[in-house]
């Protein structure tokens, strides 16, 4: 089945982690064996020709290019390997070597892949499509570098990432939006550019939903009732999400889908983390929802993270078509796994750019 996802950093593995995502996976983790200034040197899972065997032919692309106060820790990181650029306007360049699409596009992209058909064959070497998306607007210099960065393609942001932001509180931090992460927002309305709601804290996710009245989503996001902690929604934020017609993308990070997980310390085998797990989180979305569809993939694989940390049963991204399956065995009939998959994204879309 072809697979849309809705998290992935390829631009940061790309510049940051300094991969080519062209070549096959074995190549890219032997040329980093040995390799230690990233956790997950060496166990990494996406690469173009991986997604091209797993039908992923479709994803959300972030920017991901924080700032990082000088003395900044991150909860959750070791010291020194806490992400981040020195100052806004170095990650601001760093999001400019990163690209584009539209709804034309999307369209001709779908046939392209044969997405309606499930059985199609995977491609050889068919080009992948992403929507680019800001993950933390730190990058955002002022306002006004908005309208910039929607002329080059830019579709969705999530105002913050981990910690204090610029713009908004995210995970770990508490606190609404600032002065300019409001006007920021009602920017985003105005241009049209939908509301990523992954990473808010509480506080600014509410206060964010209360100013905003455009398209929202939350690309990468798991469920506080089955993984207490602030990183994931609570029921009463998932409640709110589906009632504004979001689409909220189950997340394979094992942090949050095993609940005493200790970065670098737990391992996969240990914690007894499974695709299944996620599935879980899908399937209460869809039990809150009372249908299916407000809930897709929004991996985040390789997003600061390898095999080390994502599911025992996932190697490659390839293995997100192991999903279908999966919700064949929960009782999902192959139309709510096709909308799971890749339609409720695509259909957000269809809505938010028509
Ligand atoms: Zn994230």
């Amino acid at each position: 089945m072809f697979i849309f996802d809705a998290h992935l950093d390829l631009g940061m593995n790309a510049l940051e982690w300094n991969r080519d995502l062209t070549q096959p996976i074995e190549m890219i983790r032997g040329l980093e064996r040995g390799m230690s200034d990233k956790l997950d040197r060496g166990l990494n899972t996406v690469c173009l020709p991986e997604m091209r065997r797993g039908r992923v032919g479709l994803c959300i692309a972030t920017m991901l290019a924080r700032y990082t106060r000088p003395g900044e820790e991150l909860p959750g990181w070791p010291k020194n390997l806490a992400p981040g650029w020195r100052s806004p306007e170095i990650a601001w360049a760093v999001t400019q070597a990163q690209q584009i699409t539209d709804l034309d596009g999307l369209e001709r992209h779908l046939q392209l892949w044969h997405a309606n058909d499930p059985n199609a064959a995977p491609l050889a070497d068919a080009p992948i499509g992403y929507i680019l998306s800001l993950e933390g607007a730190d990058s955002i210099r002022q306002v006004a570098d908005l309208e910039y960065a929607y002329g080059q393609g830019l579709r969705a942001i999530g105002p913050a990432h981990f910690g204090s932001g610029r713009y908004a509180q995210g995970t770990h931090a508490s606190g609404g939006l600032t002065a300019e992460g409001r006007e920021l927002i009602r920017a985003m309305e105005r241009l049209g550019i939908i509301l990523d709601a992954t990473h808010l804290c509480d506080d600014s996710f509410w206060e964010a939903l209360d100013i905003y009245h455009g398209p929202v989503w939350a690309s990468h996001n798991n469920c506080r009732q089955l993984i207490p902690g602030v990183r994931q929604f609570s029921d009463e934020q998932l409640l709110e999400l589906i009632k504004r017609g979001a689409v909220i993308g189950a997340v394979m990070d094992c942090w949050m889908l095993s609940p005493d997980w200790v970065r670098g310390k737990s391992t996969v085998d240990g914690a007894g983390v499974t695709l299944s797990h996620v599935v879980d989180h899908i399937d209460h979305i869809c039990q809150l929802a009372g249908n299916t569809n407000h809930c897709g993939i929004g991996s985040d694989l390789d997003g600061g993270f390898g095999r080390e940390q994502s599911p025992g049963d996932l190697d490659t991204i390839a293995d997100l078509a192991k999903f279908e399956g999966l919700l064949a065995a929960r009782g999902y009939s192959a139309d709510d796994i096709e909308k799971i998959l890749w339609r409720n994204w695509v259909e957000f879309l269809r809505c938010a750019w028509k």
